[in-house]
């Protein structure tokens, strides 16, 4: 900027300045006072020293374990989350009904048939269906990933084992998964289309470890179901290197999968009543669903116990906010936002109560940045939230947050987000797999995310802007 331009711009506000406080415009809202500045300085000081957050994800992963969709730990993880919302003094806890179709993985075992005898490391999507008696034996069909799938022609695929390698790319903010994960997605509906009689892929993840990666599948309707599983990493490998040479390769699979009984589950609530605006809520928190094959500690249950600590750390020190502060636990996020649609059309009429939300679904990384999703007058808001981030290491990014999985419907609804990015970097070495369990969790960091939480939390729910998204992100 040259000096000309300084001076202009230092002018133009001084005008703008005049301006408003001449009150030709509404008068910008208030920014937090010192006083509120300091108890949040307070509290994001309190909760890097607290180990709350590491408790509470020990004792869900301990007590509850994994909690599949649909399992008597299900119902378990409801009965958890009640009672420690309770003992964490949340002011009032209650559950709201889901219900939906449920999965069983059943046994899964494949092997090399030939030319090369061998067992293979291998589990079942999830919501696939199972192979007949007996399973299913077929030469396989090679394809670098998806689209090369889509572009083949019907009659080299039929009557095969379609085997997709595309490889995730390991990125600091989980990318690589969105380019990869169509395989696990869509991998049967393309196969079944040219007549494959089932399709393994390469786990979505980036480890090296002989662990599968599971997650949802999905079928389309009028096309036929074929089994559908993921390899481990070095199997994929393994199963490359023989594929390379030249010969036919068979394999034989077989998954017991199958669709169980519909259940309920629940939503469970945990909510920290506000003051002067306690009508209005500032939501955060994760899903309680895992997968089956881990302990659930970075997916979810790192963002069940660093959104529960947050909310319980601003209460114990006494701190009265203006709005609500509601911590929100949603069931079978894994197998289709179940969860987060059905309290999306719960509070489809007290929506516009819902000020802002964040949710941590992105295991327990430390947060570097944050980015928000409002207009230019809650700007000066956003500029001291910067301020009180930065000792915790995280800067400012974008205004252009994006929701967490459980907050889409609601975004879809209207409601503003903020965003709080963790380092995912290891992220997907866990993810989905039976790796995924509390060792894999650094305490310290949890407790960074648990202080970033609180001053997200504490800092919206004090500020008396309406924090609402510019109009063109609205949908
Ligand atoms: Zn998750």
């Amino acid at each position: 900027m040259s000096l000309f331009n300084k001076k202009r711009s230092k002018l133009v506000l001084i005008i703008t300045t005049s301006i408003i406080s001449g009150s030709v415009f509404s008068e910008p809202p208030k920014l937090l006072t010192d006083k509120e500045l300091n108890q949040v300085v307070q509290v994001r000081e309190v909760a890097l020293k607290s180990n709350l957050g590491f408790q509470i994800l020990e004792s869900l992963t301990t007590e509850v374990g994994p909690r599949m969709a649909g399992t008597p730990q299900d119902t378990l993880a409801v009965k958890w989350a009640e009672n420690k919302f309770k003992q964490l003094g949340f002011d009032k806890v209650w559950k709201e009904p889901v219900t939906y179709d449920t999965w069983v993985r059943g046994i899964e075992t494949a092997e090399i048939v030939s030319p090369y005898p061998q067992n293979l490391h291998i589990t079942a999507l999830g919501g696939t269906v199972g192979t007949p008696e007996g399973g299913v034996k077929a030469q396989v069909v090679h394809f670098e990933n998806l689209q090369e799938l889509i572009k083949s022609k019907a009659d080299t695929v039929k009557g095969k084992i379609v085997f997709i390698s595309n490889r995730m790319e390991r990125t600091k903010n989980g990318a690589g998964y969105g380019k990869a994960v169509s395989a696990r997605g869509k991998g049967a509906v393309e196969g079944a289309k040219k007549g494959a009689v089932a399709v393994i892929i390469r786990s979505i993840g980036t480890d090296t470890h002989r662990v599968p990666h599971t997650g949802l599948m999905r079928y389309e309707e009028g096309t036929g179901k074929i089994p559908a599983a993921a390899l481990s990493n070095p199997d994929a490998d393994q199963l490359m290197r023989i594929l390379k040479r030249g010969q036919e390769v068979t394999i034989s699979l077989k998954l017991g999968a199958h669709t169980g009984p519909v259940f309920t589950s629940y939503n469970v609530i945990g909510e920290m009543k506000g003051t002067s605006a306690a009508d209005e809520l500032v939501v955060l928190g994760g899903h309680l669903d895992s997968w089956d094959l881990g302990t659930g500690a970075v997916d979810d249950g790192a963002g069940v116990a660093l959104t529960m600590a947050a909310a319980s750390l601003i209460k114990a020190q006494g701190i009265k906010h203006k709005r609500s502060i509601r911590v929100i636990l949603w069931a079978n996020e894994e197998q289709g936002l179940v969860g987060a649609k059905a309290y999306a059309k719960e509070h489809a009429k007290d929506i516009k109560q819902h000020t802002i939300g964040s949710e941590s679904d992105f295991g327990a990384g430390r947060i570097y940045s944050f980015s928000s999703l409002v207009t230019a007058k809650d700007m000066p808001f956003i500029a001291q939230m910067e301020t009180l981030f930065a000792p915790l290491g995280i800067t400012r990014g974008d205004n252009k947050a994006g929701p967490g999985p459980d907050l889409i419907p609601l975004y879809a609804k209207g409601m503003s987000v903020f965003r709080l990015a963790q380092d995912g970097t290891d992220y997907f070495d866990l993810h989905h797999t039976a790796d995924d369990t509390l060792d894999k969790v650094d305490p310290a960091a949890l407790a960074q995310n648990v202080s970033a939480y609180t001053v997200y939390a504490l800092m919206t729910a004090q500020y008396e802007g309406d924090l609402v998204r510019p109009k063109k992100d609205k949908k």
